[in-house]
């Protein structure tokens, strides 16, 4: 049954294809005059720990746990470095609903707080935090006055590349990669050229179709099949999608 259903995703997986772009070689990057910045989405406990709300694993989940785990290596390689890292954290409040999903990562949960591996970020100098009440985070720095704090993290360390991991590949990573472009293509979002989304560095959520059948209204969400739609969509907004990334 299992080896059926691999053959399947394979199959589908098969039909919309992408090439991975080059490994991104950090050190050569910054080097070369193009500053990177890391940016991480949604790494809370919410989303990522086990049993810690309504849209986090109910069991220990091999995906999540590598994103954690290059994530948390990456961000320790961007701090020892002082370079910049932009660091999204879903968070609502209670009287705010976000359809279609149910609650999650309400104000005071704890859901809304980064997974414990990551909690050393709220104290890194070289780290920005930004809680965030909708999906797309770009959409979601936009202030008042119609400029976006987010363009100007990106200004201020003249970053030309960001190096995109969270989750969900197919949500929200996949909405901040794309506004990002949008931006980027209408000289918004200056001096930015690069959105590269690190494969093994993000992740989603698994609603297998035969759990998603037996619950009123749920979309199923195979989690390998839209983690690959969303590369796959990602890159057909214009972002680069590598499967690894150098720290030389
Ligand atoms: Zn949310």
């Amino acid at each position: 049954m299992e080896v059926e259903k691999n053959e399947a995703v394979d199959l589908l997986k098969s039909e919309i294809p992408f090439e991975w772009d080059p490994e991104l070689v950090l050190t050569r990057e910054v080097e070369a005059g193009r500053p990177v910045g890391l940016v991480l989405v949604d790494e809370v406990n919410g989303f990522c720990t086990v049993g810690a709300g309504n849209l986090a694993p109910t069991q220990p989940n091999k995906q999540i746990e590598k994103m954690i785990q290059e994530s948390n290596k990456l961000a320790k390689f961007f701090s020892d470095k002082g370079w910049p890292m932009f660091v999204f954290l879903d968070t609502h409040f209670p009287d705010k609903p976000e359809p279609p999903y149910p609650p999650h990562c309400i104000i005071g949960s704890g859901e809304e707080n980064l997974v414990p591996e990551l909690e050393w970020l709220e104290k890194d100098p070289n780290a920005t935090l930004k809680r965030k009440h909708c999906i797309d985070g770009f959409l979601f720095c936009t202030k008042e006055d119609g400029s976006n704090a987010f363009a100007d993290w990106v200004n201020k360390f003249q970053i030309k590349t960001v190096l995109v991991l969270g989750i969900c590949t197919d949500i929200c990573v996949l909405d901040f990669a794309s506004s990002a472009l949008s931006a980027r293509n209408v000289e918004r979002v200056p001096p930015l050229e690069d959105v590269v989304i690190y494969s093994e560095g993000c992740a989603t959520y698994n609603l297998p179709v035969h759990v998603a059948r037996n619950i009123e209204g749920a979309l199923a969400h195979p989690q390998e099949l839209m983690h690959h739609m969303g590369l796959y969509m990602a890159k057909g907004r214009g972002a680069k999608i590598v499967n690894s990334v150098s720290l030389i």
